[in-house]
């Protein structure tokens, strides 16, 4: 039988770190969300209080399953609160020394047998692995945005994890209601390696003068039944998570194929980065968004 996990603590309470909590919450899972920034957890119990109202409004979850689901999420301002964890997922900014940091303050704190992921969307996970106490008991669990509505999790094995560690992760994701598909540790794994050139390719487009901010969206949506245009899809993901999931790639795969595109480096640079400031490649600070080129 796999390890069971029982209560789960989740790093980083931004966009991913919210809805992650959310789902386990939904499933029945005690949850501790911790962040360095006291105010995004207040955020991210407001949001989750809100999206859990929206799915009650759609009749896809009931009344007393939010209240049970809200009562279960609490707020760790200190990184020690998720001492009796079996799962620590850490979803903080995709940025190396920084996860490097938060799995040094966090290993030493932890049970002996807890488990530690990463919901990183392209870091190695071998690499993460040896900067924790417990390589085999370390694998990537990676979510898609948003989390109450995408299917899928990506469940990577770094070369020294566990078959136990394996199983119990899938068996939490099941528990999850999301369906897995296994990747290899190589950078982006499955859906991001496809997805991310796509999105680079599209503001490559902008770039070059190809189309219009609105001209590109429009093409994909309609050209190739995208549900959302690319440019649209990067706003949404985040365009500095864009941004290091491209350099990820290019210097992972030594493929200039992946060389991020230089506009996408400026409206990073700019502090333009999507939806989470209200301005990317539209502008969101009106009442409906407007392209900003
Ligand atoms: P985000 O910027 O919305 O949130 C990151 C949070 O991490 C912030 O609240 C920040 O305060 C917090 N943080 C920073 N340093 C910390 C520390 N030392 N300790 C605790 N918290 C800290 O980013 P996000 O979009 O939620 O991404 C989080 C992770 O999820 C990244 O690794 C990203 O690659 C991955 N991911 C993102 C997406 C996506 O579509 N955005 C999808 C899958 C996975």
């Amino acid at each position: 039988m796999a390890q069971s996990i029982r209560k789960v603590g989740i790093i980083g309470a931004g966009q991913m770190g919210n809805g992650i909590a959310h789902v386990c919450a939904l499933a029945g899972f005690p949850v501790l969300l911790n962040d360095v920034a006291p105010d995004r957890i207040k955020d991210a119990l407001a949001t989750i209080n809100g999206n859990m109202a929206r799915q009650v409004a759609k009749k896809i979850i009931t009344e007393d399953q939010r209240k049970e689901a809200l009562a279960l999420i609490e707020g760790a301002e200190k990184i020690e609160n998720l001492a009796d964890c079996d799962l620590v997922i850490e979803s903080a900014v995709e940025k190396e020394e920084i996860k490097r940091k938060i799995f040094s303050a966090l290993c030493p704190i932890l049970k002996a047998d807890a488990i530690v992921a990463t919901n990183t969307s392209s870091i190695s996970i071998t690499r993460l692995a040896s900067a924790t106490d417990r390589p085999e008991k370390f694998i990537g669990i990676h979510f898609m945005n948003p989390v109450p509505l995408m299917e899928l999790v990506e469940l990577i094995r770094g070369i020294a994890t566990g078959d136990p560690t394996f199983e119990a992760s899938k068996e939490f994701v099941k528990r999850l209601g999301k369906t897995i598909a296994v990747s290899e540790d190589f950078p982006a794994f499955i859906v991001n390696r496809i997805l991310l050139p796509m999105i680079n390719e599209a503001i490559y487009t902008l770039y070059e003068g190809v189309g219009t901010v609105e001209s590109i969206d429009t093409a994909m949506r309609l050209g190739a039944h995208h549900p959302m245009g690319p440019l649209e899809l990067a706003d949404f993901i985040g365009l500095d998570t864009c941004l290091s999931v491209m350099q990820v790639l290019y210097e992972g795969l030594a493929d200039s194929k992946y060389r991020p595109c230089p506009l996408l480096v400026k409206y990073v640079e700019a502090g333009w980065l999507g939806r989470k400031t209200k301005r990317g490649f539209y502008d969101y600070r009106g009442e409906k968004p407007v392209p900003t080129r």
